[in-house]
């Protein structure tokens, strides 16, 4: 089996990453990789078991769970334990509660355990908070994306509102400021710029701006490599 091409992009809430990693994947060819769609599966099920604050017992449940995603038609569905829980993992509680249950140690190698796996297997597009510099440090090309707070948060409640959610946008600015700092300090692998990353501030750029950037860079850089593998 060949080597799979990895396109890695990390970046706070709210960037834009998401939509950016989809379109990217859709436009090469590639499968998505949402893995914060994993954090928040485990988040879901450990409100759902109501131990949300047993440590040792998130880790246990983690071990033990069956979690797959599928990819289809631009949506990531998620299934814990054979259940759909797409929709309920996108939730204000979930939400709130995601960057803490992702700083558990066991939780997170259990779920780079299998991302790597998935990168083994297929051309990728994967998007977190660790896949430049934990999951796949020695990807082809790796993002980091960001905007500013006050973007980032006009588009959570973008999403939110088209999900029927009745919150403020104060009330999600509180929940990005808290995430990205939870995200950013915690010990094991905290969100940060990988060295080799190219950084794309997207702030008033549009998703087909943000496509047209990355797809640009990738072909360029990819180009590049294989000019370099044939001399
Ligand atoms: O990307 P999304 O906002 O859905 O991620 C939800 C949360 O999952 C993040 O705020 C972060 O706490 C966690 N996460 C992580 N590592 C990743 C992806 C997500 O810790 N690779």
């Amino acid at each position: 089996m060949s080597k799979k091409i990895i396109i890695a992009i990390d970046g706070p809430a709210g960037s834009g990453k998401s939509t950016a990693a989809k379109n990217l994947a859709r436009k090469l060819g590639f499968t998505y990789l949402d893995t914060g769609a994993m954090y928040r599966a485990i988040t879901f099920l450990a409100i759902q078991n109501g131990i949300v604050d047993d440590v040792a017992a998130v880790i246990e449940m983690t071990k033990n769970v069956s979690l797959k995603l599928k990819y289809e038609n631009g949506l990531t569905r998620v299934f814990v334990n054979n259940e759909e829980v797409t929709e309920q993992i996108r939730s204000f509680d979930v939400s709130s509660k995601v960057s803490e249950i992702s700083t558990i140690p066991e939780v997170r190698m259990e779920m780079v355990k299998i991302q790597k796996r998935i990168g083994e297997e297929e051309n990728l597009v994967a998007e977190g908070r660790d896949v430049t510099t934990v999951v796949f440090p020695d990807a082809d090309v790796k993002f980091y994306i960001t905007a500013s707070i006050d973007e980032r948060a006009k588009r959570r409640l973008r999403d939110f509102k088209n999900s029927n959610v009745d919150i403020s946008f104060d009330e999600v600015k509180a929940n990005l400021e808290k995430r990205d700092k939870i995200d950013s300090s915690r010990e094991v692998s905290p969100l940060r710029k990988s060295e080799d990353a190219i950084e794309f501030d997207n702030t008033g750029l549009t998703p087909e701006e943000d496509l047209e950037y990355l797809y640009k860079k990738v072909k360029e850089i990819l180009a590049i490599k294989k000019q370099l593998m044939l001399n």
